[in-house]
């Protein structure tokens, strides 16, 4: 889908200015459910590039049980290393403290500031939203796109997502038929997408190895040995 101009960012006035993905997440580890949805949204919305962002210490997950990050990151380097359009980046791992996105976003608005930048983000967690900090901020800085996750259905379910942002973030979000987005007077954008549902998670990941069993075909083959030669998530409690 081509988004129409109309549709880009406040301050976008041309089609020309590089359209960039930032999609955060813990990944821990990095499967092909994250990849193959990556890239469905990077054909579907025409974007120039995905910036893979793994969350050193995510505020909302339980840090004990979390891979460490320089793993996190070399496994994400290991997937995408024949995909030209991805990159990864350490700037969570650079930061001190907890992981917030309103940082990392900020950090990219200043650094790409001719960039237009879309955080890529799973219906699970957008559901989540609104405990994140500093979240009414996000919506002014960012546009969204919103995937489907089987677990929160296979498709989006407009009516559930516009009442979402309506009741959590702005009553004055309203779909727009002609940007086919979510629209507000001040606020950025939010568009969904319905990806190939894929069942794939990282918890599911996790436990098939605590359980000693194969993750091939889960996560890409040299994940699975980077994985199997550091002996991670072994004997690891819930
Ligand atoms: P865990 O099982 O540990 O909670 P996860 O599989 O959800 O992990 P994350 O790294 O937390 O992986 O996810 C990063 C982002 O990718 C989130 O926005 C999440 O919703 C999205 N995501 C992960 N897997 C899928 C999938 N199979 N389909 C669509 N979105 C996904």
């Amino acid at each position: 889908m081509r988004l129409p101009s109309r549709s880009l960012p406040l301050g976008t006035d041309n089609n020309m200015e590089e359209k960039i993905g930032l999609f955060g997440g813990t990944f821990n580890p990095i499967h092909i459910g994250h990849l193959r949805v990556a890239q469905e949204v990077l054909e579907n919305f025409e974007l120039d590039k995905i910036i893979f962002i793994p969350s050193a210490l995510p505020p909302h997950k339980q840090t004990h049980l979390m891979t460490d990050i320089e793993d996190r990151l070399e496994m994400i380097r290991l997937s995408i290393q024949n995909c030209p359009e991805s990159e990864v980046s350490d700037v969570e791992l650079r930061r001190s403290g907890r992981s917030y996105t309103i940082d990392t976003v900020r950090h990219f608005k200043s650094v790409l500031p001719d960039a237009n930048l879309y955080f890529i983000i799973g219906m699970d967690a957008f559901l989540e939203i609104d405990a994140w900090k500093s979240y009414q901020d996000l919506f002014s800085l960012i546009s969204f796109i919103v995937m489907a996750r089987p677990g929160t259905g296979d498709k989006i379910d407009r009516v559930m997502l516009e009442n979402y942002l309506q009741t959590r973030i702005s009553e004055e979000y309203r779909f727009s038929t002609s940007d086919m987005a979510y629209v507000h007077p001040e606020k950025q954008p939010v568009f969904g997408i319905n990806v190939r549902p894929l069942d794939i998670s990282s918890s599911a990941v996790r436990e098939l190895i605590r359980q000693n069993k194969s993750v091939r075909f889960l996560v890409p083959q040299a994940v699975e040995k980077f994985i199997k030669n550091k002996g991670l998530f072994y004997g690891e409690k819930q």
